[in-house]
């Protein structure tokens, strides 16, 4: 973050925009730096999540100037896409659909700013970086490059060398074949409405966008359409999806998120047997019974980040072989969290709470310990993929 923010710096200062660098309690040292450059408004960008929320509320309530939050975060911004928790993907890809070209605009240039502002007092990067120093290590493995300029060539490398068949082989764990985005989207590095915007020019002016979501199985469409159609589909619908369950729901990580059906049906399943059960500690140190789910662990602890098909069988096998689904969902919160680059955000939660809770999903057939929740096993991983390839990968990282 804190090397990201660095070029970010750089590039406001050659166009003459400063840049302010300070520490401590944010509602503090935002509400002092407004009274001591005299501000005359201020613009937040926007995070559906709580903490960022409510720090948002305190500071309006104690300042006098305008406040505005921009939700750079979605393309569609939460709270016009939708007046409410949406159902499943279904239910916001039609609003999606109604409203994309609406906000499918590029941003004009940043433009060199005609005055110069007032010098203020700023900590420099490598005060900052020292200061970083003194918080618990975050446990994370950092494999990214960061930074805009890094973000933007990988969104490059991924059109060039994975659109291609990105709608094919993206679920394959054995090969690396995701946009790796997720890091530069989380920390703001990269705006989803760039990607969006440089996926469309790279792939075909045509406007085939609103109506081809559904398309990407067509065999008949080259395959580069499938890859962005695909694309847009995750980077679209199902991350703004995930804006809009932390947005309107309360309890976006707990069993409380999820539908009355799934919490009925995993209550019914409560008593259950659990085969195996293990610590927090066994977790982390990737030792359960399971090769793949190891190996899975190990890809996050080593890179910083799972493959995202994994990520769904890694929190599913957490339900199954926790003490219930409030511990399960609380383990998977803590390691994704812990040791993800790209964790703490609407997009964890709602993954989790979709692998354990059902949550956007429908009720299948009832089972032990998962109820009707959706289920994954060892057996259809290795039918679909290669599975040994994918452990043999992470074995060599
Ligand atoms: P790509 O497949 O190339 O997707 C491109 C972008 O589309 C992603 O960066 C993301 O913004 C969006 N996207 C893709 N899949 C999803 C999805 N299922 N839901 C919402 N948006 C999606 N994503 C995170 O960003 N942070 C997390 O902490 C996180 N935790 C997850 C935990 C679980 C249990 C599950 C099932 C999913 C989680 N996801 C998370 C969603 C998804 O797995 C990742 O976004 C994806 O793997 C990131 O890699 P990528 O950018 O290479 O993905």
């Amino acid at each position: 973050m804190l090397e990201g923010l660095e070029e970010v710096a750089e590039s406001l200062h050659s166009k003459n925009i400063p840049f302010i660098l300070r520490t401590g309690d944010s509602v503090t040292c935002i509400t002092s730096f407004i009274d001591e450059v005299k501000a005359g408004a201020l613009v937040f960008d926007f995070s559906p999540l709580k903490n960022a929320r409510a720090t948002i509320k305190k500071i309006a309530g104690l300042i006098t100037i305008a406040v505005t939050v921009v939700d750079t975060h979605n393309i569609i911004p939460v709270w016009i896409i939708s007046d409410k928790q949406e159902f499943a993907a279904h239910t916001l890809r039609r609003k999606v659909h109604k409203q994309l070209d609406t906000f499918l605009v590029t941003p004009p240039p940043l433009q060199n700013h005609p005055y110069t502002a007032t010098q203020v007092a700023s900590m420099s990067f490598s005060q900052a970086k020292e200061h970083i120093q003194n918080f618990p290590a975050a446990g994370i493995a950092v494999s990214y490059k960061p930074g805009e300029q890094a973000a933007s060539k990988q969104l490059q490398s991924f059109l060039e060398h994975n659109l291609n068949n990105y709608a094919l082989l993206r679920n394959d764990i054995a090969k690396d074949h995701q946009s790796g985005l997720s890091p530069y989207l989380h920390f703001g590095q990269i705006a989803s409405l760039r990607v969006v915007i440089e996926t469309i020019a790279y792939v075909n002016e045509a406007p085939l966008l609103l109506q081809s979501f559904k398309l990407a199985q067509s065999s008949e469409m080259p395959s580069v359409i499938d890859g962005m159609n695909t694309l847009l589909e995750e980077i679209i619908v199902r991350k703004e999806l995930a804006d809009n369950f932390c947005f309107y729901s309360e309890s976006y990580t707990s069993l409380k998120g999820a539908a009355a059906w799934a919490q009925a049906s995993l209550a019914s399943h409560a008593d259950d047997p659990r085969e195996f059960l293990y610590t927090q500690t066994e977790w982390e140190e990737c030792k359960t019974h399971d090769v793949v789910w190891n190996a899975a662990q190990a890809e996050l602890n080593k890179t910083g980040k799972m493959h995202g098909y994994l990520r769904m069988y890694w929190a599913k096998k957490i339900l199954e072989w926790s003490t219930s689904p409030e511990e399960a969902i609380k383990i998977a919160i803590y390691l994704n969290d812990t040791y993800s680059i790209d964790g703490g955000d609407p997009n964890g939660y709602a993954g989790i709470l979709w692998s354990i809770a059902g949550l956007h999903d429908r009720p299948w057939f009832d089972r032990p310990v998962y109820g009707k929740i959706r289920y994954m096993n060892e057996a259809g991983l290795r039918r679909k993929y290669d599975v040994n390839g994918y452990i043999e990968r992470v074995n060599k990282l």
